[in-house]
């Protein structure tokens, strides 16, 4: 039997991948046929509190049989709560939150503030970035294969070099609203800003009167060894968004900004279903989770001894390793395909990032003799690669 229904068309870009999953506890997942694997994917960064974790199980829970929708127009108890909590770990400086359902609305969100705050219309993104799947958000994206069936897309949008200081300063002038950029690229297959991008890019920013907008989607809720990755490099963005994990599984989009921008914004921006409390109450439970277990320590633990492990290898497979915490890319001479399906085979879930690597992001919750075997397995399937 399959329970993937032949009628739902997902228009994803490579055919769906088998197994069907019934049902998940922290890293493990199981299948229709009752076969055990472990996530090494977490659904692209969703589940750092892995699966079906008990608080926000409890907080949904509580949530629904108290009040599970009311719009915008009025406040909740649940929004308020996970406002307060949002902001009391957000990066310094940031003191607005707008909440929406999913990354690209987060994105959407910060964009439109960016033009509306400075009356400017171009946006600056970066070659190999992510940033979304709708209009806006795709702008921002890199990947021709992701926009060219939709074009024309939203003008203003320009793509300079990841990490080439020299293109950013010459992109940038006093037409630019906002330079959207990943601190870690996620989907473009784990490359890290270096030490001096991002403070870099600040200044660039500054001298322009542009806005920073700084995409933590993949990155945040402790995913790289920091609450927010950009903690590392010691930046204020004006804008941060969040979503994927922020709400442990549940749909939900954060752009985080200033309130300077705030104070600039001309015009009105709103969401139906954003901040609806079943996801602001999984989120508060989210965020006391993370910081109770100081996932962030875990992911930078468990990031170190991974990336020991498979830099040791010495596979000849691999051209490079690359990462930062629990967010790992591994790339490969050939393609990541084959090695992802000998790894599931054996048991073990990973993604790829572009067609030649193999993206570990587990859920920063993974026991260590489980995150050793999906290690142990990932070197086995190298070798034989
Ligand atoms: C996943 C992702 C998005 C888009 O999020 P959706 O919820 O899929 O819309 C945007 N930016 C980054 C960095 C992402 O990883």
């Amino acid at each position: 039997m399959s329970l993937v229904d032949p009628r739902s068309v997902e228009f994803a870009c490579s055919p769906k991948r088998e197994p069907t999953f019934v049902r998940g506890s922290m890293a493990t997942l199981w299948d229709e046929d009752g076969n055990e694997y472990i996530d090494c994917g977490a659904s692209f960064g969703v589940g750092n509190l892995g699966h079906c974790n008990p608080a926000v199980v409890e907080a949904i829970q509580q949530q629904a049989r108290d009040l599970i929708h009311v719009g915008p127009t009025f406040g909740t108890k649940a929004k308020a709560e996970f406002t307060d909590k949002l902001l009391s770990i957000a990066p310094t400086g940031l003191g607005r939150v707008f909440l929406s359902n999913s990354g690209s609305e987060a994105v959407e969100a910060a964009l439109k503030f960016a033009r509306a705050a400075t009356g400017r219309k171009t946006i600056i993104a970066a070659m190999r970035g992510f940033h979304g799947r709708t209009m806006g958000a795709l702008s921002a994206t890199w990947r021709r294969d992701f926009r060219e069936p939709f074009e024309p897309l939203v003008p203003g949008f320009e793509h300079v070099p990841y990490n080439d200081i020299a293109a950013l300063e010459a992109a940038v002038d006093e037409r630019t609203a906002a330079v959207i950029l990943e601190a870690v690229q996620g989907e473009g297959g784990v490359h890290v800003a270096t030490t001096e991008y991002l403070p870099a890019a600040r200044d660039v920013c500054d001298r322009a009167g542009a806005l920073l907008i700084i995409d933590e989607i993949q990155t945040g809720m402790g995913r790289t060894g920091r609450m927010f990755a950009i903690e590392r490099w010691n930046v204020k963005p004006d804008i941060v968004t969040l979503a994927k994990s922020l709400a442990g599984g549940v749909p939900i989009g954060a752009t985080l900004t200033t309130e300077a921008v705030e104070r600039a914004f001309q015009g009105s921006h709103n969401s139906t279903f954003g901040g609806n409390p079943i996801a602001c109450a999984a989120g508060t439970a989210a965020i006391d989770y993370a910081v109770r277990e100081r996932l962030w320590a875990r992911a930078e633990k468990l990031g170190a001894m991974a990336l020991v492990g498979l830099r040791g290898l010495k596979a000849p497979s691999v051209r490079e390793v690359r990462g930062l915490g629990l967010m790992i890319g591994i790339e490969l001479r050939g393609k990541a395909a084959p090695v992802l399906q000998a790894l599931q085979d054996e048991g073990v879930i990973a993604i790829g990032g572009g067609s030649s690597v193999i993206r570990l992001l587990p859920p920063l919750v993974i026991p260590e003799d489980q995150w050793s075997f999906a290690l142990d397995a990932l070197g086995r399937a190298l070798r034989h690669g």
